[in-house]
């Protein structure tokens, strides 16, 4: 596809490629040049609940599959993303204006995340049948939920489809998923590719906005659970929404998280870890290093080695002339750039000194330039706020007991990671540091068989690993009078 061709994408509904009962299409753009690259149904809540029934009349029969069954079709979806990696991770890049080489490497992670919940599907299991009251024989059943919701935000917009689809068609579940409004392109073309792999009703995607998409979907009462990646304020909606259908919900929500540097860190690889992981996808990563709080034994040394460090990334448009070398795209719209530089012009106003970066770059697209902000206050909006933008700051420390302090004293909770080669450190750290991941001397890799979910603000639930292939299970207890 070249950048001016502008292609129109449709939804998929019961095994189905079909139009927005409305009629209406929205344009979806490419951050880095502005320019529209597609047209996508606006879905409504017709549109929203036409997709529920379908996924109702695919359930059962989907629940009633065995585990090698659902195995064998999320390792053909698996085969698909590959087999088709070239096309899905450029249209992620052009989409969400990542780099091209950063896109790639998402589908084969894609497919893995797949696999793993392949082989998950088949080892999980209830409690083996016993008899705990005398006469009876109890067993717990593990079942699906039935047809679930699921709502993905727009930084990683296939990866978190997966992320979510993976458990939910594990265990038996049929879905219906809501992509950002910003973003559907390429879970559009996941269904698409699922019309090979799944029966007609288990996958559908329906696109469009919050209000009315995800509002329908979160109040029909035929939906049992509803999981969404996206902001705290969305998923205070979701959990409100919800309480009046009972629908479980999973929340993976914000992050703000800290990166606790001690006295005896690396520090020249705490700066080459944040030139990645605090700007990698422009900082738009829920987990990304924004919050760095060294010890004053570090703290110089680790701006002077971050400065350049975060100054060097190279930015611009990773279709553009010198795609090759591109480190940093733009953010995802003009409204968040603008947001991103609303909180650095208030940091700035508000006593902290920005050191690199803080402005917008290029004559087109939604650039935001590598910002280091240091020595803001504990209690500023910098510190607080998540910014998912390109910005990270840093904070002196007295010492390990104030900068432990400081990272827990946030009302996010979703990653930390702790800098030290202090074995006792180390354990006192992972212990009492309040998030749901820590890393120790690293910070931003995760896997298919770990965990992913926060504490706090940053919501409740788990992604990947066994723990999520649960959350999408009921159990029921059947009891059996043994009549003897
Ligand atoms: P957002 O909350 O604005 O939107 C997320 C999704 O919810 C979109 O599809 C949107 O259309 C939909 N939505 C909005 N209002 C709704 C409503 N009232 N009912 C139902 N659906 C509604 O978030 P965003 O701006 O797209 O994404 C960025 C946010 O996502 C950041 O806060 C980031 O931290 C978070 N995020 C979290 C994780 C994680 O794993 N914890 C991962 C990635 C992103």
């Amino acid at each position: 596809m070249s950048a001016t061709e502008q292609v129109t994408f449709a939804n998929v509904v019961g095994g189905e490629i079909v139009d927005a009962t409305t009629g209406d299409h929205e344009d979806v753009l490419n951050p880095a040049t502005e320019e529209v690259i597609a047209r996508v149904p606006k879905g409504g809540a017709q549109d929203t609940r036409r997709a529920i029934g379908a996924a109702e009349q695919a359930a059962p029969a989907w629940g009633r599959t065995t585990p090698a069954q659902r195995a064998q079709a999320l390792l053909k979806l698996a085969d698909l993303l590959e087999a088709n990696a070239a096309e899905l991770g450029d249209l992620e890049a052009r989409n969400a204006g990542k780099p091209r080489a950063a896109a790639a490497e998402e589908i084969p992670l894609c497919a893995d995340h797949l696999r793993f919940f392949a082989g998950a599907a088949r080892v999980l299991e209830g409690k083996a049948a016993g008899e705990y009251m005398e006469g009876y024989t109890s067993m717990v059943r593990r079942e699906p939920i039935g047809v679930v919701g699921q709502i993905t935000p727009w930084n990683y917009p296939l990866a978190m489809a997966i992320w979510k689809i993976g458990p939910a068609l594990a265990a038996g579940n049929a879905i219906v998923l809501k992509p950002s409004e910003l973003t559907p392109l390429t879970t559009i073309r996941l269904a698409e590719l699922a019309l090979e792999a799944l029966p007609p009703g288990v996958l559908n995607v329906v696109t469009g906005h919050g209000d009315p998409v995800g509002t329908t979907l979160v109040t029909d009462p035929r939906i049992r659970m509803v999981s969404l990646t996206g902001s705290v304020g969305t998923g205070k909606a979701i959990a409100r929404a919800a309480a009046d259908t009972l629908a479980r919900v999973h929340l993976e929500l914000g992050g703000k998280a800290p990166v606790v540097v001690l006295d005896d860190a690396d520090v020249e690889q705490v700066a080459a870890n944040l030139r990645v992981s605090s700007f990698f996808n422009a900082g738009q990563d829920c987990t990304a290093a924004c919050r760095v709080i060294a010890t004053e034994a570090v703290y110089d040394q680790l701006l002077e080695a971050l400065v350049p460090a975060a100054a060097s990334l190279k930015i611009g448009d990773p279709f553009g002339p010198d795609q090759d070398e591109i480190e940093l795209g733009p953010v995802i719209s003009q409204r968040q750039r603008e947001r991103v530089l609303g909180f650095i012009e208030r940091a700035a106003d508000g006593g902290a000194e920005i050191l690199t970066g803080g402005t917008a770059h290029g004559d087109r697209g939604f650039f935001v330039t590598p910002t280091v902000i240091a020595n803001p206050a504990q209690d500023s909006e910098i510190v607080q706020r998540e910014v998912f933008g390109p910005v990270v700051s840093v904070q002196r420390a007295t010492g390990a007991d104030q900068a432990l302090a400081w990272a827990n004293d946030c009302d996010y909770g979703l990653a930390a990671s702790v800098w030290t080669r202090d074995v006792n450190l180390v354990m006192r750290a992972t212990r009492e540091l309040d998030f749901g991941c820590v890393w120790v001397n690293d910070h931003i890799p995760f896997l298919s068989e770990m965990p992913h979910g926060g504490f706090g603000q940053s919501g409740y639930g788990k992604d990947l690993s066994a723990y999520s292939l649960e959350e999408y299970t009921r159990i029921k207890h059947v009891m059996i009078n043994l009549g003897e």
